[in-house]
């Protein structure tokens, strides 16, 4: 279990102890948070018949205990009492809802609790979200329905509103990486500077852990500092952004860690790039990442094209201020 869910673990066990838990439970954490590591626990622990404490270093945590009957049937992915919904295309759609509802309605078969897992929530269409909703509202005797997202901000407000959150935050920086063994230590001299190792978090595993990403990172780096420096290569960028899945959260995160760069006063070598210039192209570029998450493939090039327009504004200004003074 990584070290960062073991807090809510403990929660979660009070309050099933307490017969407190929650009818709907939100996860909510970047992908590798391991949120479908602690739904699965969870789960585990609600149908298992000989549940026992564990003593962790912070303090009790219930377990199941693996053998039982529900446990292997849990194990086995035939257990009666749980339905994983699952996306089938890209997004979840009403059927699935409406199956899990009358799922829900039905007596368990096994234990105590029937369970409905969702993963991928943020993909519920509206017509699902609106499904959902209703079961949400007046949840039956013993249903336990856990939504797991990455991505709490495409959630209906009234469905978030209805479940327990629990945000997994896990660790950054050099906590993060002795947690997890697969990064490649060789990755990164090229690409991360001191500054951004301290802030290194999950969402940036793929550059530490694949040589490919990793370089192309280190490219989009290069040519994305260039531009913030003046020179033209905006039809880069903009292929980039386009083309490849993670340039967009590389140009959030170069740009933080630009800004983090100035605040530890290291790397000051380009005055044009200045913390205030910085935390100007960083506000574009949060604006510019919210509408294209919610715009659909065909709209994406325009969207991505105002963006580098937006930010070239940016840096304009720049270089008009830095001539007049
Ligand atoms: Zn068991």
């Amino acid at each position: 279990m990584k070290p960062w869910l073991l807090d809510h673990q403990q929660l979660l066990s009070q309050q099933f102890s307490g017969n407190t838990l929650p009818h709907a439970i939100l996860f909510n954490g970047v992908t590798g948070a391991g949120k479908l590591e602690l739904a699965l626990w969870l789960i585990n622990l609600l149908n298992c018949q000989n549940a026992s404490q564990v003593d962790n270093k912070q303090g009790p945590v219930l377990q199941s205990c693996g053998q039982c009957k529900s446990c292997l049937l849990l194990k086995s992915n035939t257990y009666p009492d749980l339905l994983n919904v699952i996306a089938e295309k890209n997004s979840l759609g009403v059927d699935d809802i409406r199956h899990a509802n009358s799922f829900l309605q039905k007596t368990a078969h096994l234990g105590k609790f029937k369970s409905v897992l969702i993963e991928h929530a943020q993909t519920m269409t509206l017509a699902a979200a609106n499904a959902l909703l209703k079961t949400l509202e007046e949840p039956s005797n013993n249903s336990v329905i856990i939504l797991l997202t990455n991505d709490i901000e495409m959630l209906l407000p009234t469905i978030v509103s209805r479940c327990r959150v629990l945000n997994i935050r896990p660790n950054v920086g050099q906590t993060l990486l002795e947690n997890m063994p697969e990064v490649n230590y060789s990755l990164q001299s090229a690409a991360f500077s001191d500054t951004s190792m301290a802030f290194v978090n999950l969402t940036q595993l793929p550059e530490l852990t694949d040589q490919t990403i990793n370089e192309a990172f280190t490219h989009f780096k290069g040519c994305y500092v260039n531009y913030l420096q003046g020179q033209h290569v905006e039809s880069l960028l903009l292929q980039q952004l386009l083309n490849n899945e993670h340039a967009l959260r590389w140009l959030e995160q170069i740009t933080v860690n630009l800004l983090r760069e100035k605040f530890a006063n290291i790397n000051d070598e380009n005055p044009l790039l200045s913390s205030e210039f910085l935390n100007k192209v960083y506000k574009v570029i949060i604006n510019g990442c919210k509408v294209i998450k919610s715009y659909t493939q065909a709209n994406k090039q325009f969207v991505c094209q105002q963006l580098i327009m937006d930010i070239s504004a940016v840096i304009e200004q720049a270089q008009i201020n830095e001539q007049e003074s």
